[in-house]
C-alpha cells in the first residue's frame, strides 16, 4: 500500500494556481491511517517527546495519534480567539499580510521537548510561528514533523536550525 495514493489533489483550492493536497481520502482508510501514524512515528527515531504540538486544523488528525503511540500529551496551536485560557501568540507573514497563532501558556513546560506536527510543509512559515512559540514558553523544538513535504516552496530554509521529517516528498 502506497500511502499517495490516498491522497487527492484538488485544482485550484483555495484559490486559483493552489494544487490542493487533500488528506481526507487517508482519513477514510483505517488501514492507511494506521500506516501514515507508523511512518509518522519512526522518522522521530526513539527521541524523547514529552509533548506533540499540532497546528490548525489539520495538523490535529495525526498530531493525536501520533501523541498516543509515543504516550505523552497533545497541544492544540489554534487561530486567534480559540483557546479559552490564557494564550501566547505569535504573528507570522502570509504572502499578502499578516497572520496569527495562539497556543496555552500553560501547555509547555520549560525545559519541555517538543515535536511540533503539521500535515503539510509547504512555504514553512507556519511551522517558524510555531517553533517560535514553543520557544517563547520555553520548550525545545526536537523535530518539525510532516506528513507531506511541498519542496519546490523550500519551508525547509525556513526551519533550517530545526530537524525537519516528512513522509511524503512531492
Ligand atoms: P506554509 O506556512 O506555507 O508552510 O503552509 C502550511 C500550512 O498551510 C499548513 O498548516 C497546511 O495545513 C496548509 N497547507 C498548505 N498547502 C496545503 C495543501 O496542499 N494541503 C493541505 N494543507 C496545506
Amino acid at each position: 500500500m502506497q500511502l499517495s495514493d490516498y491522497i487527492r489533489d484538488i485544482q485550484d483550492f483555495p484559490k486559483q494556481g493552489i494544487l490542493f493536497k487533500d488528506i481526507t481520502p487517508l482519513l477514510l482508510s483505517t488501514k492507511a491511517t494506521h500506516l501514515a501514524v507508523d511512518e509518522l512515528y519512526k522518522k522521530i527515531e526513539g527521541k524523547k517527546i514529552d509533548v506533540v504540538v499540532g497546528i490548525e486544523s489539520r495538523g490535529f488528525f495525526f498530531g493525536t495519534l501520533l501523541a498516543q503511540k509515543l504516550t505523552c500529551g497533545f497541544v492544540p496551536v489554534r487561530k486567534p480567539n480559540k483557546l479559552p485560557a490564557e494564550t501566547t501568540s505569535q504573528i507570522y507573514a502570509l504572502e499578502y499580510g499578516e497572520d496569527k497563532l495562539e497556543i496555552h501558556t500553560d501547555a509547555i513546560k520549560k525545559g519541555d521537548k517538543v515535536l511540533i506536527h503539521d500535515d503539510v510543509l509547504a512555504t514553512g512559515g507556519t511551522a517558524e510561528a510555531v517553533c517560535k512559540l514553543v520557544e517563547k514558553l520555553g520548550g525545545e523544538v526536537v523535530q518539525c514533523n510532516f506528513l507531506m513535504e511541498l519542496s519546490f516552496l523550500s519551508g525547509r530554509e525556513k526551519l533550517k536550525n530545526h530537524e525537519v521529517k516528512a513522509v511524503i516528498t512531492y
